[in-house]
């Protein structure tokens, strides 16, 4: 028997670094099923990026004219169904299919954007986009009734290779593992018996926002506008887009979000960002096992109502509501 230990791989995808931890005494068998979540969590990658050349069926739907029915990939069909469940919770908040509106702005582009999209071009690209717009016409089948509507899973996507990752190592044995993609995480089991220790930076410090000590599994997911932006006549300009307005949201500096999958916490982290902690908070309370912290526009702290008994911090003044 070998000593139990981290066996800790780090790989570059989803447009991030990939830091995948198996927690275990079988180093032969943690190295090999960290390479099989690798490949699941590329698979993923491949079925819903809309960059680069290979080929998938969101990139089919996208280029689709109006009417014409299109084939999804299963595991597309049930992210977009989910989509549409999150888009009716979080009062539309998260939109999927604002994909027109997301390659203007260009904040996943190689090369990156220097300055805002005219209000034109916003009304423009909104227009191409809206959830009434899209028809499922038999199974995994799709169409969309409005020209140029184009999906976007880049708010969901990440978490949904999380899940996926993690799914592969617990079926491959491992038992304690986290995979953490640039700072979006999943949890499986304990550390030897101690809780995995995850901080969450701060929107504008160098110094943490605070911890949390994770001993179950679950997920760990935040939003920033500090994560993809540029600044042009002194205002910040990032990459996730309030819908009703087709601009960066102004509500938000980052938003994290805990939920048992990280499809979930992904899709509600970019979702609450956007609502703000007003609105958020009664959209959490009412979800199971989901809770969320906001540093709002002004860097005050506010959280729902079991986060206070997850979250450390030593500096923070947080708002309870
Ligand atoms: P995240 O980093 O998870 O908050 O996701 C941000 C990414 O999701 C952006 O780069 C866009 O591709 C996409 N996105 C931006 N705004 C929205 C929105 N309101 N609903 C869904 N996806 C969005
Ligand atoms: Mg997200």
């Amino acid at each position: 028997m070998q000593q139990t230990k981290d066996i800790k791989e780090t790989r570059f995808l989803l447009g991030t670094i990939v830091d995948i931890t198996v927690y275990s005494n079988n180093e032969e068998m943690a190295l090999h099923a960290i390479q099989q979540a690798t490949l699941a969590m590329t698979a993923v990658e491949q079925s819903f990026t809309t960059y680069g050349e290979t080929s998938n069926t969101v990139k089919l739907f996208n280029l689709a004219p109006a009417g014409i029915d299109v084939e999804l990939n299963a595991s597309v069909d049930r992210l977009l169904e989910q989509s549409l469940v999150i888009h009716k919770q979080t009062f539309g908040a998260f939109d999927p299919t604002l994909g027109e509106l997301n390659q203007r702005w260009g904040f996943s582009s190689t090369y990156k954007p220097k300055t805002p999209l005219s209000d034109h071009i916003i009304m423009e690209s909104l227009q191409k986009s809206g959830v009434e717009n899209l028809q499922r016409t038999k199974p995994l089948t799709w169409h969309k009734n409005k020209e140029g509507l184009k999906l976007d899973f880049g708010a969901i996507a990440k978490g949904l290779a999380i899940d996926e990752g993690v799914k592969k190592l617990e079926s491959m044995g491992v038992e304690h593992a986290i995979i953490n993609a640039g700072g979006d995480i999943r949890v499986l089991g304990d550390h030897g018996g101690k809780p995995w220790r995850i901080a969450v930076r701060h929107p504008r410090e160098q110094k943490p926002l605070g911890w949390f000590e994770v001993n179950q599994d679950l997920s760990i997911v935040t939003s920033g506008d500090y994560e993809r932006f540029f600044l042009y006549e002194g205002k910040r300009y990032h990459h996730i887009i309030d819908p009703n307005t087709g601009k960066p949201s102004a509500t938000s500096l980052s938003v994290t979000v805990i939920a048992p999958t990280a499809t979930q916490a992904d899709a509600l982290s970019t979702a609450m960002f956007i609502l703000g902690y007003k609105q958020g908070i009664q959209v959490i309370e009412g979800l199971d096992g989901v809770e969320a912290i906001w540093v709002a526009f002004d860097q005050s702290v506010h959280m729902s109502s079991g986060m206070k008994m997850m979250f450390h911090s030593k500096a923070v003044k947080v708002h309870k509501h």
